[in-house]
C-alpha cells in the first residue's frame, strides 16, 4: 500500500537489525487519516470474507483494528495483556511471547465477547515470528470461533511468522512487507 510504504520511509526508524520503529504515526502518536485508510483496504482485501468480528492484541494493534472494524460494520475486540494469571472461567488466555519487549505477556478475552461459529479476522500492527497472531487463534479456537483471516499492517518477511501462518493455509494480507533493513535503510519486498 503505497501511502503506507511512503510514510514508513519519511518517518519509520531501523532500530538494530530487525526493529522498526513506527511511533509517531501507528504505536504511540497515531495518525487517524491514515488509520482509517489501512481499515478500509483491510475491509476491501477481506470482503469475501463474511466477517463477524475483528479480534486484535492491546495496545498497538487496536488502532488499525477499529478502523477496520468501522469498514466492515463489525465489533472490534482486544485481547488484554496480564501481568499475572488468575485463571478464570470466564475468560479464553494464551501466552504470547513479546517480540519488542523479550517477555511473554498472557493474554486474554472476556468469554462474554467471542462466540462459538463467529468468523473472526485478526488485525496486528506487525509480523515477526507470528506469536501475537498464534495466541490470538489459540484464543479463537479455545472459543470454537473461526479465524478467517489475518491482516498485518507491517510485515517482515525475513522473520519466520509469515511463512507459518502459509503453511496453516491462514489468508493473510500485509499493507507493507519488509524484506530487510539495510543500512538503516527499509527495503520492501515486491
Ligand atoms: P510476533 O508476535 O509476530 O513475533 O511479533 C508481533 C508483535 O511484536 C506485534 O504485536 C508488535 O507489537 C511487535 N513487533 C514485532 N516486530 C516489531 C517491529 O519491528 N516494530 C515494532 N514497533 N513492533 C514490533
Amino acid at each position: 500500500m503505497k501511502i503506507l510504504e511512503d510514510r514508513i520511509k519519511q518517518d519509520g526508524r531501523v532500530l538494530g537489525e530487525d526493529v522498526l520503529k513506527v511511533d509517531n504515526f501507528l504505536n504511540h502518536q497515531v495518525d487517524p487519516e491514515l488509520m482509517q485508510a489501512l481499515g478500509e483496504e483491510f475491509a476491501r482485501l477481506f470482503a469475501d470474507e463474511k466477517i463477524d468480528k475483528v479480534l486484535t492484541v492491546e495496545s498497538s494493534g487496536i488502532a488499525p483494528a477499529v478502523f477496520a472494524a468501522l469498514s466492515l460494520q463489525v465489533p472490534m475486540v482486544f485481547a488484554r495483556k496480564k501481568k499475572s494469571i488468575t485463571l478464570s472461567s470466564e475468560s479464553y488466555i494464551a501466552d504470547v511471547y513479546s517480540f519488542t519487549k523479550q517477555e511473554t505477556n498472557h493474554v486474554m478475552i472476556d468469554k462474554r465477547f467471542l462466540h462459538e461459529g463467529e468468523r473472526m479476522l485478526l488485525i496486528d500492527d506487525f509480523l515477526a515470528n507470528g506469536q501475537a497472531v498464534t495466541g490470538l487463534m489459540e484464543i479463537a479456537d479455545d472459543a470454537k470461533a473461526k479465524v478467517v483471516g489475518v491482516g498485518i499492517v507491517v510485515e517482515k518477511t525475513f522473520q519466520k511468522g509469515r511463512a507459518m501462518l502459509d503453511d496453516q493455509g491462514v489468508h493473510v494480507e500485509s499493507l507493507a512487507r519488509i524484506a530487510a533493513f539495510e543500512d538503516g535503510q527499509v527495503v520492501f519486498a515486491d
